[in-house]
């Protein structure tokens, strides 16, 4: 069984993932992702098997990998929004992710950007690294209002915490789960309208779907939002586009955005949001906690043991 693996964070970090990951007797060679179409496509084919992190596996990779061996995928994480899974499906690759391992970190990554944000820790730092004592003025986060757009895995674990911190908490979902909303506290919103209506901060948790591309779209941003809303993004860039981000701020309507994710990452010189006003962005990091990186690690892993039994 030859398996590719490209996920730096499964690489990088020691433990049990790894051990689990030599005991199978596959071998595995090592690539450094997120691959782009054109460094996995030539070699896709070589191998069995992908345990992969946000790699582009489109239709074409697809298919260059099941005309020589490619038989199974598992996604060394939960957003599937870079494999073609209709193409996937036809040429009878099956993949597998690993939800309800990483929960908790995205969560604590989302808290951290706000307290940073609304604190001004980023910006204090930079002070101080040049010896500056300039001391700007944050804001308190109690008794601000916070949207959470999806509650699913990551969304309930930021609506478990917001309360405490003093903060009002509305929820959106298509699949409202009204028990969870209701033992919580939290207050249920009929759209996102309704949400970017309301809150003074709104953070998104829903998959990138072509359902949810652009769900925040420009007329959002620029004509319902609660002038001054401080927008945070885990999720996926592709739920809105950056130059509307930009615009919304220069104008004032947005008072922040907080990205995790990037429309191209890794980073590239042309981004548009890079050291702009208003916007922080971290390198994809919300999962990369050493807990995660195991608990992800050991699904993959186990994921594709699984799969391998099931079609032997
Ligand atoms: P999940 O599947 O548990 O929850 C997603 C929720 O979104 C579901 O409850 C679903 O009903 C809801 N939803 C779908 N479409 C919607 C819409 N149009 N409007 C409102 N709600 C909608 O997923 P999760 O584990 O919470 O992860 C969410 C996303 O976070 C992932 O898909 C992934 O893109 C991203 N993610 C990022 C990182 C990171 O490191 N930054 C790590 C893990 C996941």
């Amino acid at each position: 069984m030859k398996v590719l693996l490209t996920s730096t964070s499964f690489q990088d970090c020691d433990g049990s993932h790894k051990e689990l990951l030599n005991k199978q007797g596959w071998e595995v060679s090592y690539l450094r992702g997120p691959l782009k179409k054109s460094e996995i496509i030539n070699e896709v084919a070589k191998y069995d098997a992908l345990i992969c992190g946000d790699d582009e596996l489109d239709r074409e990779v697809l298919e260059r990998g099941v005309m020589g061996k490619l038989k199974y995928i598992s996604k060394y994480g939960v957003g599937l929004d870079k494999v073609d899974l209709n193409a996937a499906k036809e040429f009878g690759i099956p993949v597998t992710n690993c939800p309800g391992v990483n929960q908790v970190a995205v969560a604590e990554h989302v808290l951290a950007m706000i307290f940073s944000f609304f604190k001004n820790i980023h910006l204090s730092h930079q002070i101080t690294s040049q010896g500056g004592w300039q001391r700007p003025l944050g804001n308190e986060l109690f008794g601000k209002k916070i949207g959470i757009i999806g509650l699913g895995a990551i969304g309930k674990e930021v609506a478990k915490r917001t309360p405490i911190l003093g903060m009002e908490t509305y929820v959106f979902d298509v699949y409202l789960d009204t028990e969870f909303t209701r033992v919580n506290n939290l207050i249920a919103l009929d759209s996102v309208e309704d949400v970017f209506k309301t809150c003074d901060i709104v953070s998104m948790h829903v998959p990138l779907l072509e359902s949810t591309k652009g769900l925040i779209s420009k007329k959002l941003l620029h004509e319902t939002v609660k002038t001054g809303l401080v927008l945070v993004n885990t999720s996926r860039a592709g739920l809105v586009e950056e130059q509307d981000i930009l615009d919304a701020i220069s104008n004032g309507k947005l008072g922040g955005y907080l990205t995790d994710v990037l429309a191209v990452e890794p980073i590239d010189r042309d981004c548009k949001l890079m050291n702009q006003p208003g916007i922080l962005i971290t390198p994809h990091i919300g999962s990369r906690a050493k807990e995660t990186i195991q608990r992800q690690g050991i699904k993959a892993v186990s994921n594709l043991k699984e799969l391998i039994k099931s079609y032997e």
